[in-house]
């Protein structure tokens, strides 16, 4: 771990293992609430000058971050898909490795400039954005670099200090880039810890961390939600999803097939803004069942390392399981499997890409989120039955709407209840562009001026002229 910017040693490890292979890929350490309490000691310390560090400095060391990140992204990559599985290659860990690059640079550039908001003769009032003290970032399995990223940098960028805690089935590689990161930042600008689920509860309890930022599933989201009420911490939630995407009747199957394929299954189907549910038109049922399964041929899945892989294995024991149980479910249901729907055999957990067709609302594939790379295939008539399908969940991250008319795709996306809506495409997100759900998905945004604007508080200046 690194705490105050030396590295920190455990009692107690815990194995974290290949799921590709099952073989251990190193140990992690378990921290203490002592060590924590340490953490979070160092971050409040090191924001007490971090905060008065002139913007001009921060970017600086954001740009710092970038250079580092750029040097060591093989060594990260590779760590990453031996602890994670994704392939190096295609939307792999190499690509993981360059959005992290890419957002710290953009966030790098990025400004929060004073806003006069009057200059009369009576009076000048200026809103002015200020750190909010220490973040407590809390992360998942599925992008833990990416996502470690996008919570630690806004908040180094605007002045706050952070106790990052990733995911017990992914610490390895946040440990090792947080140590590298803190070559180009004071100490105690950046900690982090590693443990259980207990650590994170205790993070979000901390009495001296004023904002979490959490990116994990909707239940998990609502206990941090509730342990950070005692001490009426700012949140920023990134939750689960379950986005529909939407077919109309004029989309051309096989040209869309190949955005669809990587919309749903990319990262193996791990992504929270991944297509989850499939609706399509019955004039074009059947076609756009045959484009995907004839796309998925030419798609190698494998170990990380492997050469050529495109997609990984599901990432842990629990999530395998789920997986299994949900299509076992739709078969009991009375789906029909185009490809897949039976586990491989070992070692590894995984599973085959599974298209299920033939499947409504209200069975669990549809409802839930797998997580995995299994896609249900609706068949409707009524577009206005598909929008209300699309809409009547607790979810609400991303959604998408298909097809040539652009005057309908629009009319059909004002109609979608979700943080972004996508037309002709699905999962495709930038720096610059907020994102985030509503609903059950999550509260606020990441991302573009607002994202960075969420690590600040306002304050007002107003003075009599
Ligand atoms: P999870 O909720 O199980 O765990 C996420 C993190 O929370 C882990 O670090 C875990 O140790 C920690 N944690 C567990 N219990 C806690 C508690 N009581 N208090 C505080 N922290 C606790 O999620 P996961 O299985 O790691 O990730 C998959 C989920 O994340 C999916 O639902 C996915 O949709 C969601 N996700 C959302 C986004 C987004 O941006 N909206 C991005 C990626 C993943």
């Amino acid at each position: 771990m690194t705490i105050a910017g030396a590295p920190v040693g455990a009692e107690q490890f815990a194995e974290v293992l290949n799921p590709s292979t099952g073989e251990v890929v190193g140990l992690a350490p378990q921290a203490t609430d002592a060590q924590l309490d340490q953490a979070v000691a160092a971050a409040a310390e090191a924001f007490a000058s971090w905060r008065l560090v002139d913007d001009a400095t921060r970017s600086q060391a954001c740009n710092a971050m970038v250079g580092v990140l750029s040097e060591h992204a093989g060594e990260l990559a590779e760590l990453l898909s031996r602890e994670q599985g994704k392939p190096m290659q295609g939307i792999g860990a190499e690509f993981e490795l360059q959005g992290c690059i890419g957002w710290t640079g953009y966030t790098a550039a990025q400004t929060l400039p004073v806003k006069v908001l009057e200059d009369s003769d009576e009076r000048r009032v200026e809103l002015h954005r200020e750190p909010v003290g220490v973040v407590g970032s809390i992360t998942p399995w599925n992008w833990p670099l990416m996502i470690a990223i996008w919570h630690i940098v806004p908040a180094i960028r605007t002045g706050n200090t952070v106790v990052i805690k990733p995911s017990p089935f992914t610490p390895l590689s946040t440990l090792r880039m947080v140590a590298l990161l803190n070559t180009a930042l004071p100490p105690g600008v950046l900690n982090v810890v590693s443990g259980g689920d207990a650590l994170g509860a205790r993070l979000s309890q901390h009495p001296d961390i004023a904002k979490i930022v959490f990116t994990g599933s909707i239940p998990t989201g609502k206990k941090v939600m509730a342990s950070a009420a005692d001490t009426l911490k700012t949140l920023t939630l990134e939750l689960g999803g379950n986005d529909p995407a939407i077919i109309l009747p004029d989309a051309d199957p096989e040209q869309i097939a190949e955005g669809l394929y990587w919309g749903a299954l990319i990262n193996s189907g791990q992504t929270c803004g991944a297509i989850k549910r499939l609706y399509v038109h019955d004039d074009i049922y059947d076609r756009v069942c045959d484009a995907l399964v004839a796309f998925n041929e030419h798609i190698p899945m494998g170990d990380g390392l492997a050469e050529g892989s495109l997609l990984g294995p599901l990432q842990n024991e629990r999530q395998y399981q789920k997986v299994i149980e949900l299509v076992e479910d739709a078969k009991a249901h009375g789906a029909r499997i185009l490809c897949g729907g039976e586990a491989a055999d070992g070692p590894g957990y995984f599973y085959p890409v599974t298209f299920v067709a033939d499947i409504e609302d209200g069975t669990r594939l549809v409802d839930e989120e797998q997580f995995g790379p299994v896609l249900p295939i609706i068949r409707y008539t009524d577009v206005n039955d598909a929008v209300a399908s699309a809409n009547g969940t607790e979810f609400g991250l991303d959604a998408s709407v298909w097809g040539q008319d652009a005057e309908q795709t629009a009319a059909i996306a004002s109609q979608l209840e979700a943080g972004t809506v996508f037309i002709n495409k699905h999962a495709d997100i930038a720096p610059h562009v907020p994102f985030g759900g509503i609903k059950c998905s999550g509260i606020g945004v990441e991302f573009g001026e607002e994202g960075l604007e969420a690590y600040t508080r306002i304050k007002i200046i107003n003075a009599a002229a």
